[in-house]
């Protein structure tokens, strides 16, 4: 806990780890003695040099990014790179298959359907509650890529597997559990990732892209979302999120310090698994809709009793765990209920205080 005495479960934008806001807090006005704040300095500068750099080689040494893999630090979120992946891979004449699991693979595929023909592979496109269960994917002959989201953070699904394609590359939007598990690189064609989840604030969008897939950009792609171009420069085409890619290394820094991904790993499988465990015990009190095996470990999604008081209940349980120190647990919007985010940052003894407030209020809850 940051000694505020708020456990913070924001979905994203969300909690910064407290070393790293420590150290940023210590070196904003006066940059390891340069006598100005990372916010004031030049992107062609000596120091922001080597800011980038060691943002880049710490998180090729902690993810294992092979040397044939372009590493980018971009501008515009994850829905940028909506667009920028179709503007990037799909050339004339060929489609995209999208698997549809949630909110953000369906606005991707959206988004992909202004330059080129989609085929969705739609787990339930009703309910959201799990992905299709298979790991091997026929795709279609003229597909360019194959996409899927590995985590959905409105709904809490999480693929348990990397989908194997039959032929064109895959491409992964691991915006909400990036480093949250080892993944192996050489698997995908491309990563992607917003880093105001779990490996910084908004603002910087990694990608890690293969160098056989760059070089093939639509005409109309624009120069800042050309990875080529982006690759050229090492992501100084233009100004970057210099401040954004400067946590985002304190962050990578924290990481490694902590273990690495398999600590991290290990860490999100305990948190997670304390939450999953108390709404299993709790006789149908609480319940999640997602199928065992997808739940997410990042985004913890339920719902309270059931029946025309759930809305109420769930009401007074995020109202009542405010008055305690615990924010940001109302569900996304759009489907309501209760989301507990688990990023890196949140520690097992934040979990375990939120899982002693379920068990009470569950107590007084039922007659
Ligand atoms: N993909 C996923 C899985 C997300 O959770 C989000 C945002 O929460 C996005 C993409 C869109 O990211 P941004 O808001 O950075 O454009």
């Amino acid at each position: 806990m940051n000694g505020s005495g708020v456990i913070n479960f924001s979905a994203g934008p969300s909690k910064l780890p407290e070393k790293v806001m420590e150290k940023a807090n210590s070196e904003l006005l006066n940059y390891r003695g340069t006598g100005h704040s990372v916010l004031e300095m030049s992107h062609r500068s000596a120091e922001f040099s080597q800011i980038i750099h060691e943002a880049e080689s710490t998180l090729r040494e902690l993810v294992g990014i092979p040397a044939n893999y372009h590493v980018l630090f971009l501008q515009g979120g994850g829905s940028g790179q909506f667009s920028a992946i179709p503007l990037n891979l799909l050339q004339p004449g060929k489609t995209a298959d999208y698997i549809v699991t949630g909110t953000w693979s369906a606005k991707a595929a959206k988004e992909a359907e202004k330059y080129g023909k989609v085929h969705r592979v739609i787990a339930d496109v009703e309910k959201h509650v799990g992905v299709p269960c298979t790991t091997k994917w026929t795709t279609n002959p003229d597909a360019a890529y194959l996409h899927y989201c590995d985590n959905e953070t409105i709904h809490g699904i999480e693929f348990p597997f990397v989908p194997e394609s039959d032929g064109p590359p895959i491409v992964c939007d691991m915006s909400s559990n990036f480093l949250s598990r080892p993944i192996d690189v050489t698997k995908f064609g491309l990563i992607y990732a917003g880093a105001q989840k779990n490996i910084g604030c908004a603002g910087v969008t990694v990608v890690i892209v293969r160098d056989d897939l760059v070089g093939h950009a639509l005409k109309e792609c624009p120069t800042i979302l050309n990875y080529k171009e982006q690759a050229a420069c090492n992501s100084l085409y233009n100004t970057p999120p210099s401040y954004s890619i400067y946590i985002m290394g304190l962050v990578l820094q924290w990481v490694k310090e902590q273990g690495g991904v398999a600590a991290m790993e290990r860490k999100s499988a305990a948190k997670s698994e304390l939450i999953y465990d108390t709404i299993r015990r709790s006789n149908g009190f609480y319940v999640c809709p997602i199928e065992d095996k997808f739940q997410s470990r990042m985004n913890i999604t339920f719902r309270i009793g059931s029946g025309k008081c759930t809305d109420e209940l769930e009401k007074r349980f995020v109202q009542e765990a405010g008055k305690v120190g615990m924010k940001q647990l109302k569900g996304h919007r759009s489907i309501g209920g209760i989301r507990v985010s688990c990023y890196n940052a949140i520690h097992l003894e934040e979990v375990q205080v939120l899982v002693n407030f379920m068990q009470a209020f569950q107590r007084e809850n039922t007659h």
